[in-house]
């Protein structure tokens, strides 16, 4: 893929107060003892990363897990080390995760002195009933404290995490759901359908879930309607207000090079994939050797020029907006016909893909079934 100056910056934090029950994610509960042990390893690695990097910093993303159960001193230890490591662009967006029940205003306050610009809230679902079924630690009213704390705090740009496909919601539930949030007016909206993964609880657990024609009409409901309060669908899950995409994601999504710290966090540099360790204990007994964080990394693969190619396609192929077939010449030298004419004539036809203004992208019943679209983008 073709390395653009700037680069991007993802930083993991790999604690939650509990498991949720649809979870997979590298996260789990622990003490302030192995917070700040892991955080003491996280420093290491921004310290010893910024000191090799000077491209510019578009964005940072601290994801998790849930970043907001560390304490403030850690968070602003983070923060601090990033801004001084690494040449973060004024205009950088800065998004932090948080979860109701984690957040006070004084977390966010320093939050927002040291940086972050934007926070995004895993709400789930503002129905307490479909909450406690999720497995989180929070109910409706805590999230909205923490949503207007987060105000409070100068927060001008918020996600909120949506989620439908839960066990027992309906297309007259999963529309209250949205109708309730969109109508606080927040910057930006994610709303995922509930993927059961294997080796949660959910997936031992004999569901009601909505069945695959209600969870399409849910789909359809939700642009329509987040559509009426001014949010735009930019991406195949995610919904915002004017001027307000996430940065981070788009760069992800377009091919800008990213650089991964913490647990089990991935990158993209240099034409390179590669990722952190997943193991906590490894994590931070490897940050004590001088070859850190060298010694923590696995799978280091240079993608080749078919499989740069393929990830221009199909993650591309997720915004909105597709792929500009120019971009593509530019980058690879060679017409995207020459190519991929085969499989975007087919899909055309199928009325899968469409094409305007010298960009592919899928139609509406096409991100129905992008799964398929984009695995034939694989060469
Ligand atoms: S809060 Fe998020 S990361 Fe943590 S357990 Fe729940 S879903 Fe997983």
């Amino acid at each position: 893929m073709e390395q653009n100056k700037k680069i991007e910056l993802y930083v993991h934090i790999p604690f939650c107060v509990k498991k949720c029950d649809y979870c997979d994610f590298l996260s789990a509960p622990a003490g302030r003892d192995t917070q700040e042990q892991y955080v003491q390893a996280l420093l290491h690695e921004i310290q010893t990363e910024g000191g090799r990097r000077k491209e510019p910093v578009a964005s940072v993303f601290i994801g998790g897990g849930t970043p907001s159960i560390l304490e403030a001193d850690l968070l602003e230890k983070i923060l601090k080390a990033l801004y001084r490591c690494f040449y973060i662009e004024k205009e950088a967006e800065v998004t932090m995760e948080a979860n109701p029940g984690t957040l006070t205003l004084e977390k966010l306050r320093i939050c927002r002195e040291n940086g972050v610009n934007r926070l995004s809230l895993g709400l789930q679902s503002p129905d307490d009933t479909e909450l406690a079924s999720l497995g989180r630690i929070h109910d409706y009213q805590q999230f909205l404290e923490s949503y207007q704390m987060a105000r409070e705090a100068g927060f001008h740009n918020v996600n909120v995490d949506l989620m439908f496909g839960i066990p027992g919601q309906t297309r007259d539930g999963w529309e209250k759901s949205l109708r309730t949030v969109a109508a606080l007016n927040p910057e930006h909206i994610s709303a995922y359908s509930l993927i059961i993964e294997e080796g949660t609880p959910f997936a031992a657990r004999n569901l009601k879930l909505p069945d695959e024609d209600t969870e399409y009409q849910m789909y359809e409901d939700t642009a329509r309607i987040l559509g009426e309060y001014g949010f735009e669908q930019y991406e195949i899950s995610n919904y915002a207000k004017v001027g307000k995409a996430c940065i981070h994601n788009i760069g992800y999504w377009t091919g800008v090079s990213y650089l991964g710290l913490g647990l089990g966090a991935a990158s993209l540099m240099d034409g390179c994939r590669f990722t952190n360790t997943t193991s906590l204990e490894r994590y931070t007994t490897a940050s004590r050797k001088p070859d850190f964080p060298d010694n923590i990394r696995k799978d280091l693969i240079k993608l080749t020029r078919q499989e740069q190619m393929e990830e221009f396609m199909f993650l591309g192929l997720r915004l909105r907006s597709g792929i500009s077939k120019a971009e593509f010449a530019q980058r690879f030298g060679i017409p995207i016909e020459e190519i991929y004419g085969d499989v975007i004539r087919r899909y055309k036809e199928l009325a899968l893909l469409q094409e305007e203004n010298g960009r592919i992208f899928l139609s509406r019943h096409g991100i129905h079934v992008s799964n398929t679209v984009m695995a034939d983008f694989l060469l």
